[in-house]
């Protein structure tokens, strides 16, 4: 079933009809089957929907919003560089030894990444231009997609799930 509001011509009087389809809708309307209930008109057409009124297609302005002065005031966010969600979770209920496991294996993260250089998501070809001797071997990290880790992981090529997400040095500061 379809709910349209309907209008009739004769007296403005609205009111909803409903019908199998759309299809039958029109042939109700050719046919005449459709009275408005206040008048017994037969003169119906569909009422526009509030939200719609006013919106066509090409009322668009061309001119730009605001003026252009003020592009300094741009926000980083905006230049295009993708910010990387973080993982957080709440400590209540997290035993204070597993707090500070945590805390020593993001510092030992941090250390491990240090002769390691941030690729993003360069990592799979990076990886595999390593792997394939066609760069030198130099410690990457990055990040890359469960199909990816798949391939690479068929191709032999070594790598290693971070314990801890990355901030990407773009993002830091
Ligand atoms: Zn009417």
């Amino acid at each position: 079933m379809i709910v349209f509001d309907l209008i009739c011509r004769d007296g403005s009087h609205q009111f909803e009809g409903w019908f199998g389809s759309s299809d039958d809708y029109e042939k109700q309307l050719a046919a005449g089957l459709i009275d408005c209930p206040s008048c017994g008109s037969s003169a119906i057409e569909k009422a526009v929907m509030a939200p719609n009124v006013g919106v066509k297609g090409n009322q668009r302005t061309s001119l730009p919003p605001a003026s252009s002065s003020n592009r300094e005031n741009i926000e980083p966010a905006q230049s295009g560089v993708p910010m990387t969600d973080q993982s957080l979770a709440t400590t209540v209920s997290i035993p204070a030894e597993y707090q500070e496991l945590i805390g020593k294996l993001a510092k030992a993260q941090t250390k491990m990444l240090e002769q390691s250089k941030w690729v993003g998501s360069d990592f799979p070809e990076q990886a595999r231009a390593i792997h394939y001797g066609e760069k030198d071997a130099t410690p990457i990290h990055g990040t890359a997609s469960a199909d990816d880790v798949t391939e690479l992981q068929d191709e032999g090529i070594d790598i290693m799930p971070l314990p801890l997400p990355v901030t990407p040095p773009k993002a830091q500061n």
